[in-house]
Parts: C-alpha cells; sequence; structure tokens
C-alpha cells in the first residue's frame, strides 16, 4: 500500500516533468535530435510581443500544467526571495527532524542508508552533486520511488566563494538539469558545499528556483569519529525543528551507515517524526 503510494508519486512526477517538456519544448523542437534535453532555466523572460493564441494573461498561467518546480516555463516563474542566510532549522508541529545526507549519490553506501530508511518509512533530503547523480542516476530515481527529496549541492563541491558568477551558475544550473533528467522534477533547495555561502549563491539559488537550507546539528561524520560518536552527536543534538548533516559519500561513510542503524531507531522510539523540508511560500 505504502509502495503504491510512493508509485503513483514516482508516476506523477514522470507525468509532470513530460508535460513540462511537452510545454517547455514547443519552439526549440527544430534543433532535433530528441536527445539533448531542452534547459528549463526560470531565468529567460518570455518573448515579448504578441504571442499567436495567447490568452489573457491571467488564465493563461492558469492553464500551466502543475509541475511542483519553481514555475510554469513559458510564463514568469514565481519569483523566490533573495535571501540574507540559509534556512538553520525547519520547525513543524511537534517533535520533527530533517535528516539530510550530503555529498553523493555513492553506491558503496547511499543503497545502504535508503535501506535503514526504508526499513524504517522515513523520508530523508539528499542533497546530491551533479558529477555524482551523473553516473548514479538510477539511485537518484530510487530516491524519487520511495519519496526522498533531493537537492542541489552544486557539480563538482567548490568553495563557491571563490568562483566568478558565471561558475557559480554553471555549478548550480548543471546540477538541477541532471537531477531533473534523473529524478523527475527540479530540486526546491540548495545547499553550499561547507556551508559557504555569498550573496551570488543565494541570488542564483533564487533565480533557479530554490531555497537555501543549511543545517542545525553536524554529526562530523566526516572525520570519521567512529560509529559511536556519531550516534551520540545525533542524540545529543536531537530537537523539535533541527535539521541533521550526514554524508553518504566524500571518504569512506560506513560509519555514517552503521551510525544510521542505530540512531535512527532511537530516535523514532523518542517519538520524533522524521520529515522533509516544506517551503514557505505558496
Ligand atoms: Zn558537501
Amino acid at each position: 500500500m505504502k509502495k503504491d503510494q510512493l508509485l503513483t508519486r514516482r508516476r506523477a512526477l514522470i507525468a509532470g516533468a513530460a508535460a513540462l517538456g511537452a510545454a517547455g519544448t514547443a519552439g526549440a523542437l527544430a534543433l532535433g535530435g530528441g536527445e539533448e534535453p531542452v534547459r528549463r532555466t526560470p531565468a529567460p523572460a518570455p518573448a515579448a510581443g504578441p504571442k499567436p493564441h495567447s490568452a489573457p494573461a491571467s488564465s493563461a498561467y492558469r492553464l500551466q500544467p502543475l509541475t511542483g518546480y519553481g514555475g510554469p516555463p513559458r510564463a514568469a516563474p514565481a519569483k523566490l526571495p533573495v535571501r540574507h542566510e540559509p534556512f538553520l532549522r525547519m520547525p513543524g508541529r511537534g517533535r520533527t527532524i530533517v535528516l539530510t545526507f550530503d555529498d553523493g549519490p555513492d553506491p558503496r553506501y547511499t543503497p545502504h542508508i535508503l535501506d535503514t530508511l526504508a526499513e524504517y518509512e522515513v523520508r530523508a533530503t539528499f542533497f546530491v552533486c551533479g558529477e555524482m547523480a551523473d553516473w548514479n542516476r538510477d539511485l537518484l530515481s530510487r530516491m524519487a520511488d520511495e519519496g526522498h527529496v533531493v537537492g542541489n549541492h552544486t557539480w563538482s563541491h567548490p568553495l563557491l566563494t571563490r568562483l566568478r558568477r558565471s561558475k557559480i551558475r554553471s555549478e548550480m544550473e548543471r546540477t538541477s538539469d541532471v537531477i531533473e533528467k534523473a529524478y523527475g522534477e527540479r530540486p526546491q533547495w540548495f545547499r553550499a558545499p561547507y556551508g559557504a555561502w555569498n550573496r551570488a549563491a543565494f541570488q542564483l539559488g533564487a533565480e533557479l528556483g530554490m531555497e537555501p537550507l543549511a543545517w542545525t546539528v553536524d554529526t562530523l561524520d566526516w572525520t570519521t569519529p567512529g560509529t559511536r560518536s556519531i550516534v551520540h552527536r545525533v542524540e545529543d543534538g536531537a530537537a523539535p525543528g533541527v535539521v541533521v548533516l550526514s554524508h553518504d559519500a566524500g571518504g569512506n561513510r560506513s560509519q555514517t551507515v552503521r551510525a544510521l542503524r542505530t540512531w535512527l531507531p532511537h530516535l523514532l522510539d523518542s517519538g520524533y517524526h522524521i520529515t522533509v523540508p516544506r517551503r514557505r511560500h505558496a
């Protein structure tokens, strides 16, 4: 039953992407091939001037398919506000916690994490890097099937504060493109590598339809401090609205995999509800 719901969701995502593709490719099909997907960045404004068959703006907007991403491709996208700092917490009702896994997916670790999450019927958020996602598209597809959220963690995990704006844009944009292909929809969340944010990252994130999400509790699993240490950090840091940071790639993550098998059931036994981030605007 649960599985059916998830599969239904997956189908809905694919259907949404297909509808979006149909709308987005109009006028670009002359390029042919059909292999090269059309870029659907929200940035280009709709062509100025009258269009054939155009209905009044308001009703045309309403007729666009619902895609679950930043906005319909041919109407002006709903602009996200440009933040000055990332969200650090994600308060919900009661004892809710958001779990995030960064830098993957990695076929050595991510499947084990997904197995544990599935065992406890818990949904998490994966901030993937484009260069990892690109050769592990099956794992993004599995994340979609199993109801997880996928966020954008840049293509190659650079320190954004040292990059030109155009390079930051391509790091973010390429990653959103590969996520859309493999997962079925464009990401709604962005996380800067190393938590190093700058103005360009906030501006470009908003332009690409993504809200910035940082974290509250760092498990420091990337320092491989030992499984017990990771377990303690999560259990000591647990509180309503907390966002937990772990890593499913970027090094040996077997401690992360093992720790999750311990701390996840503990949190659930303590009455925590694991949730995924929700956008605060409509
Ligand atoms: Zn990272």
